[in-house]
C-alpha cells in the first residue's frame, strides 16, 4: 500500500504472459500489476548484462506509459559453457529462436557433458522505474543442473531441462507454480523487490503513479 492508502500500481514490461503472471503473483500484497501499454514497440536489448536491459526495458515502458514500470531480465548460466548462454539466453540458437530451438541447442552443446559437470544458475535482475527519474533494482538466483532430457510441461523457457538444486530432482516444469515461484530466481528478485517496496511506502516515498497509454490489469 503506497503512502496515500493506494495500492502501488506498476505497469509491467513483459510480453511473456507466463512471467507477467509470475511477477503479479508474487507482487500480489505490494503492487497491482497492469499490463504493458497497447502499441508500444519492442525494447531492444543491447546492454551488456541483466541489470542493463532490465533497466532498458523498465525505463521505456515508464516513459511511454507515464507511469512507475516493472521489468525483468533473466539470464541461464552454464559452468560447462563458461557461464553461456548468460545474457544472450534469449537468442541461444539465433535471433529469431524458439525456446525450443535453444534448449535443443543447449542440449547438444552439453550432450557429452557428463551429469556430474552440468552445474548451471538462473539469474534475475527486477528494476522497477518511475517517471521522475527514480529507479530501484533487486536481484534473485538459483542453483541448479541442465537434465539430459526435457521433463514436465509447465512453466516457460529453459523450466523443462532446469533442475533446481534445493528441490526434489524435479525439473521447474515438472513443479506447480508456487513450487517454483518459491525456489526460483524471479520468485527471490521479486520477494526482494516486494520488501524494498514495502520500506519505501512506509518511509512515504512512493507516491501513487497515474498510468495513461492502453495499460489494463
Ligand atoms: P528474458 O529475460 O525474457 O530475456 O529471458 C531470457 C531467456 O531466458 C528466454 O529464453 C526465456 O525464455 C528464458 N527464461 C526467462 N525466465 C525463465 C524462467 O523462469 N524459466 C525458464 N526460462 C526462463
Amino acid at each position: 500500500m503506497n503512502s496515500d492508502g493506494r495500492m502501488l500500481q506498476l505497469v509491467c514490461a513483459s510480453t511473456n504472459p507466463d512471467k507477467a503472471a509470475e511477477i503479479a503473483v508474487i507482487l500480489e500484497d505490494v503492487a497491482m500489476i497492469l499490463s504493458r501499454p497497447e502499441g508500444m514497440g519492442e525494447v531492444e536489448e543491447n546492454a551488456p548484462d541483466l541489470q542493463g536491459n532490465a533497466l532498458l526495458k523498465a525505463r521505456a515502458v515508464s516513459r511511454f506509459a507515464g507511469a512507475a514500470a516493472v521489468a525483468d531480465d533473466t539470464g541461464l548460466e552454464v559452468a560447462a559453457l563458461n557461464g553461456a548462454p548468460g545474457v544472450f539466453s534469449a537468442r541461444y540458437a539465433g535471433l529469431d529462436a524458439t525456446d525450443t530451438d535453444n534448449i535443443n541447442k543447449l542440449l547438444r552443446d552439453l550432450k557429452d557433458v557428463e551429469v556430474s559437470a552440468r552445474g548451471a544458475r538462473f539469474r534475475t535482475v527486477i528494476a522497477v522505474c518511475w517517471p521522475d527519474g527514480s529507479e530501484l533494482t533487486t536481484e534473485g538466483s538459483v542453483e541448479g543442473w541442465i537434465a539430459t532430457e526435457e521433463r514436465g510441461s509447465a512453466g516457460f523457457g529453459y523450466d523443462c531441462i532446469f533442475i533446481p538444486a534445493e528441490g526434489d530432482r524435479r525439473t521447474f516444469a515438472e513443479m506447480k507454480a508456487a513450487e517454483k515461484n518459491r525456489l526460483s530466481h524471479r520468485g527471490r528478485a521479486l520477494r526482494a523487490l516486494a520488501d524494498l517496496l514495502k520500506e519505501k511506502c512506509a518511509d512515504g516515498g512512493i507516491r501513487t503513479p497515474t498510468p495513461a497509454k492502453g495499460t489494463g490489469t
